[in-house]
């Protein structure tokens, strides 16, 4: 049976309520972000959806052509996700507001790997394959992998991606950070480096959220007051401010607990408290009833 992101996250949610039952164990969990990690702020006020980010993204990773080259933007005229062959894309969104030439204005959203600060794909990799580096990137080793996929079925926000496509040794695909660039004195990630407008700034994530505080009370009239990243899953190492509301241009609503702190309490409770066989089967028996039921309904079968 293959377990879909959604159900998996339904079956997190029960299992994570049932957990909390236990004496204690919620505060077993310690977050185990960096201090100090670097990031990305993008003002999507300022994004002009060139997609020259992308083609640098391209180039930097080596990734193959793509299907419509990076100067063709009616690729914007489709929602697109992330994929092994593109670590960022760019999407278009219209929410009603209007130019004083009564056009339609859009807001563009570039997409990738959030670098969260307590990543659920690294929580969710048994094999250590995935790692959150102080730096605040969440590194793949390929050496490490044994191609199960529960990162792709973790992760809050559908990045992760496989290469179906080579049976020989597939590999998971997201954005790198550019880990190896971000690692030298004054290296940024492709995509910052490029972008003409400067709606990407790269540095460390503290000084990104002073700078995004300083730019939405500088300036109410041009931003929401949210910070989308600040807070989401724990924090995100990738940050965004915004004109519109997060909720019309593709970003979700999540909830501020890193997703983590459910499973590793769980695997804490497991280990720590010596479950009873009755309350153990009870958990992974609602895991998964919910996983089987959600996986029956997204294909069309009776529950
Ligand atoms: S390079 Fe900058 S302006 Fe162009 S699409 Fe990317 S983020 Fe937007
Ligand atoms: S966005 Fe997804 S893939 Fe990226 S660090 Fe967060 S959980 Fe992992
Ligand atoms: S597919 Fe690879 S990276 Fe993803 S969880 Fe499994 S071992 Fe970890």
């Amino acid at each position: 049976m293959t377990v879909s992101r959604r159900g998996f996250l339904g079956a997190l949610g029960i299992a994570g309520a049932a957990s909390a039952t236990l004496p204690g164990n919620a505060q077993a969990w310690q977050s185990k972000a960096p201090p100090d990690p670097f990031g990305c702020l993008v003002d999507l006020t300022r994004c002009v959806g060139c997609r020259k980010c992308e083609q640098a993204c391209s180039e930097v990773n080596d990734l193959p052509e793509p299907a419509v080259k990076f100067d063709d933007l009616t690729v914007l005229d489709a929602k697109r996700r992330p994929d092994q062959n593109a670590f960022t894309v760019i999407n278009r969104y219209y929410t009603g507001r209007i130019d004083e030439r009564d056009k339609l204005v859009p807001t563009f959203v570039k997409v990738q790997c959030m670098h969260c600060q307590d990543p659920a794909c690294v929580s969710a990799c048994i094999t250590g394959a995935l790692t959150k580096k102080e730096n605040g990137a969440v590194h793949y080793d390929v050496n490490k992998c044994i191609g199960c996929r529960y990162c792709m079925a973790a992760c809050p926000f559908e990045i992760p991606a496989y290469e179906y496509d080579k049976p020989i040794l597939p590999r998971v695909r997201k954005c790198t950070f550019c880990f190896e660039r971000i690692s030298k004195e004054g290296g940024k990630p492709g995509c910052a480096s490029i972008c003409p407008v400067e709606a990407i700034t790269f540095g460390k994530r503290s000084e990104l959220l002073r700078l995004a505080r300083n730019r939405i009370e500088s300036d109410p009239a041009r931003y929401i007051d949210h910070i989308y990243g600040e807070h989401e899953v724990g924090g995100t190492s990738w940050l965004y401010i915004s004109n519109v509301d997060f909720k019309k241009v593709g970003f979700q609503e999540l909830p501020t607990r890193p997703m983590p702190q459910t499973t590793e309490t769980i695997q804490s409770a497991l280990f720590s408290y010596l479950w009873s066989p009755l309350a153990l089967f009870g958990v992974l028996g609602a895991v998964m009833g919910v996983t089987s039921r959600k996986h029956d309904k997204e294909n069309g079968h009776d529950a």
